[in-house]
């Protein structure tokens, strides 16, 4: 028999390409490796399933920098509006936190994977679990698809088998090869949303502690400044810059902006010659801290200075910043030298983490690269290298922010080829 449409991959950008074709009345199959679909939607957001962001469809674009304009068409079928409208259809109750983020009121990824497959089953299409692509090339009837079990043909295809981040979840990137094979070019898959080592026991030290407002930069340390003795001295510029919360772990750093930030480390060909330059206190500038510690001397020199500074950040962390520094975290604010003083509010403002590396695919949320997008039509997310050939999801070069702009995507690209296969 000969399918319609075979859709390969059945996480978000599968399950919706595959409702929608089935929907337009389009004979579907939907394969997948793993024994259950959807396991990343079953483990994002800690399980809680952060399925888009509120905000429009401008938002979106914008949040995913020059990447956004591939965008456009997709969002312009499904927007962040449309999600939440499916989901709310389902009986999936929505809520918007502080941050934006929009989760199901249940906190329950669990219900937004049941939304989804019970809208698949009305489809009518057929789904096919533990059963891997291994193969698919063009053929008379249009395509090839081999997988573990039998051999199928279709006239179309939808590939929305995801990045290769998170391995253990069946995505390993498969698709990378077939895509290469049929002519595509691969924009060489790294790491992005993945947390932060460091080789600094300060910083591991900290483990446990929450920072929920900091601004976090990329610089390239003064140990490779020095090095490069042939380079002229150049400014030395933050290669990226993120303010958020982030989470002090065993290993280094975690959380939303060490998250974000994280694809400038694994897009960099010497990571470790990288620094995370902190400030701790992003609302205030470099004087403001310094007038704010002088008041506090004057109002009364006996106290510690350690208690000074335990009232703007968390007490563990002022008593690393005071030992790195090598002040005597018994030292009376009345006892503070200028020199010390100003040592201080460079360990508030401008404290340096030397980066080891980062937690690499195996923990990475997302997958910067893929399928090349200047190859694909986002008007329709057909390939425009093969007729039939459609791809959504991460497998193409997409990678957004923290907040749910990854899903947005996956569902937008994957309603936009599921309308036209
Ligand atoms: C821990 C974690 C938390 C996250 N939290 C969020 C969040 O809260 N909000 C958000 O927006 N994003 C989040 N993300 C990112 C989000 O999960 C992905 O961007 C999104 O799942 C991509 O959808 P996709 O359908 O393209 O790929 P995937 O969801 O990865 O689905 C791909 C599917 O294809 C299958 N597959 C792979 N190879 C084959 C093959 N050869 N044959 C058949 N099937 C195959 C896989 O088994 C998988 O089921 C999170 C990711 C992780 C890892």
């Amino acid at each position: 028999m000969c399918w319609d449409v075979v859709v390969a991959g059945a996480g978000a950008a599968g399950l919706l390409a595959a409702i929608r074709a089935a929907e337009r009345g389009r004979r579907t199959l939907l394969l997948e490796k793993n024994r259950k679909p959807g396991a990343k939607i079953l483990m994002s957001g800690g399980t809680r399933c952060n399925i888009t962001h509120n905000t429009d469809a401008r938002g979106i674009v914008e949040a995913y920098g020059h990447q956004g304009r591939f965008l456009h068409s997709a969002l312009a079928a499904f927007s962040p509006a449309d999600v939440v409208a499916l989901f709310e259809a389902e009986g999936v109750v929505t809520k918007v936190e502080e941050s934006g983020k929009i989760f199901p009121a249940s906190d329950h990824a669990a219900d937004v994977l049941a939304a989804l497959l019970s809208r698949l089953e009305r489809s009518h299409c057929e789904l096919r679990l533990s059963e891997p692509l291994v193969g698919l090339s063009r053929s008379e009837h249009g395509f090839r698809i081999v997988t573990s079990e039998s051999d199928y043909n279709a006239g179309a295809v939808i590939v929305t088998t995801g990045g290769q981040s998170y391995p253990g979840c069946g995505t390993t990137g498969d698709a990378y090869r077939w895509m290469s094979e049929l002519g595509h070019t691969i924009i060489p898959p790294r790491p992005a949303l993945t947390p932060i080592t460091t080789n600094a026991t300060w910083v591991t030290s900290l483990k446990g502690v929450t920072i929920p407002d900091v601004a976090l930069r990329v610089v390239v340390s003064d140990r490779a400044v020095n090095a490069s003795e042939a380079k002229p001295k150049k400014k030395n510029k933050p290669l990226d810059e993120r303010r958020g919360s982030f989470l002090f772990t065993h290993f280094g750093l975690s959380g939303p902006v060490a998250l974000d930030i994280s694809r400038t480390i694994t897009g960099h060909p010497e990571p470790t010659t990288l620094d995370l330059e902190c400030d701790f206190l992003p609302m205030q500038s470099v004087e403001q801290v310094e007038a704010a510690i002088m008041r506090e001397v004057a109002s009364d020199g006996k106290k510690q200075l350690i208690g000074v500074f335990s009232r703007v950040v968390p007490r563990r962390l002022a008593e690393a910043l005071f030992a790195k520094a090598g002040i005597n975290p018994e030292l009376k604010a009345a006892e503070m030298s200028k020199a010390t003083r100003q040592q201080l509010v460079e360990a508030l403002k401008r404290s340096r983490i030397p980066v080891s590396g980062t937690r690499g695919f195996k923990k990475a949320e997302v997958t910067a690269g893929g399928v090349k997008l200047s190859e694909v039509d986002s008007s329709t997310m057909e390939s425009k290298l093969v007729p039939n050939l459609y791809l959504a999801g991460e497998v193409l070069d997409l990678d957004g922010p923290i907040g749910g702009f990854n899903f947005q995507a996956a569902f937008s690209t994957a309603w936009l080829a599921g309308s036209h296969v």
